[in-house]
């Protein structure tokens, strides 16, 4: 349920519906606009909830059911779109972000050279798993905590915001020393104890779409960590497992607009997981943008055909840098435009 106050109501009112929902047994959210108030009410009481008691307190103008199963997510809750800082760059807002870097960090010169690669290219944050979940336990595991202090170190030479995936709670300790995102893969999106713990931390959470995960499924994962307090997430398509084989995914481009709709979080598309072709990358990035997306993040390898994972789906900082021009283009026809790297940072900053 939520409550819509007056736009004039005043201060002590919304104060008074507060302590009437907290006195009912459940929690209050409130969302401040500069023309509305709105307080969400959730949890689980005894007392039943009773719309026509709070409809008739004063400073209320309407009181809304709602009916999903995703409260703090959805976007009748929250109407105005969430804007999430990641190390100085904020994505949900209307310039899109463009994260770039490999799938996983291969080495310290690797990851550096890579950085300064993407952020020359028009990138704004750096990805790259130290922690790598792989269809087989003969793969390559990922360089865990040596991966992320190179990924610390490429951070402090470009500036750029890092973005790591963590695949068990109790990796959070040493993860949470370095990532400026913490990213759930596909994998884990309903590993409802690892959403739990993410939701305990501080950091951003970048929450990959689940492969075969409807997406009310995946606002109900979202819903989870929100419901621990963190409230900076980060939705997340990459594709979703079809009959299709000719591509790794299918990218669900619907995804976009229908979570653009339904949830105030922002939306960021993954178009290298999704077609796991590097030919199609650039193709599917467009089509993103021009659905709606908030940010793109894309495998970038200096030598694809080296990659220690996903090579097949990299793009040479070559190809990167012609994608990030051609979104610009895409952009400005829908009224948005793309954000570029801050300076260098300079030592003494
Ligand atoms: C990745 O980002 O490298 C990755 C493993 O993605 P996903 O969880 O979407 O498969
Ligand atoms: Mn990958």
């Amino acid at each position: 349920m939520i409550v819509v106050m007056k736009h004039d109501a005043a201060d002590q009112t919304i104060r008074d519906v507060v302590s009437r929902i907290e006195s009912d047994g459940y929690q209050a959210h409130l969302s401040q606009g500069a023309a509305y108030t709105i307080i969400g009410v959730v949890g689980e009481s005894p007392t039943p909830l009773r719309q026509e008691n709070y409809s008739s307190m004063e400073g209320v103008e309407k009181v809304v059911r709602i009916s999903e199963s995703y409260k703090l997510a959805n976007r009748t809750f929250h109407p105005a779109d969430t804007k999430i800082n990641i190390g100085g760059v904020i994505i949900g807002d209307n310039p899109i972000a463009i994260i770039g870097g490999p799938c996983s960090v291969e080495s310290r010169e690797q990851i550096i050279e890579t950085a300064w690669a993407v952020k020359e290219a028009g990138g704004v944050a750096l990805r790259g798993g130290a922690y790598k979940p792989r269809t087989s336990p003969y793969s390559f595991q990922g360089h865990a905590e040596n991966g992320l202090k190179w990924l610390a170190e490429a951070r402090e030479q470009t500036g750029l915001p890092i973005v790591t995936e963590v695949m068990d709670a109790a990796q959070l300790p040493i993860i949470t020393q370095y990532a400026d995102v913490l990213q759930v893969g596909a994998r884990n999106m309903q590993n409802f104890t690892l959403l739990s713990a993410v939701g305990q931390t501080e950091l951003p959470v970048l929450l990959k779409r689940g492969m075969s995960a409807t997406i009310k499924e995946m606002l109900m994962s979202a819903e989870y960590i929100l419901a621990q307090g963190n409230r900076n997430v980060m939705m997340c398509e990459r594709g979703i497992r079809t009959f299709e084989t000719e591509t790794r995914n299918t990218s669900d481009i619907n995804a976009i607009p229908v979570l653009k709709e339904k949830t105030h979080l922002p939306v960021v598309f993954d178009p290298s997981h999704a077609t796991g072709k590097w030919e199609y990358v650039e193709a599917l990035a467009l089509a993103g943008i021009a659905a709606g997306a908030d940010a793109l993040i894309i495998e970038v390898h200096l030598n694809p055909e080296q990659a220690m994972s996903d090579g097949r789906q990299s793009l040479t900082p070559k190809k990167f840098q012609q994608l990030v021009e051609r979104v610009q283009r895409i952009a400005e026809a829908v009224n948005r435009t793309v954000l570029t790297p801050a300076p260098v940072p300079t030592s003494g900053d």
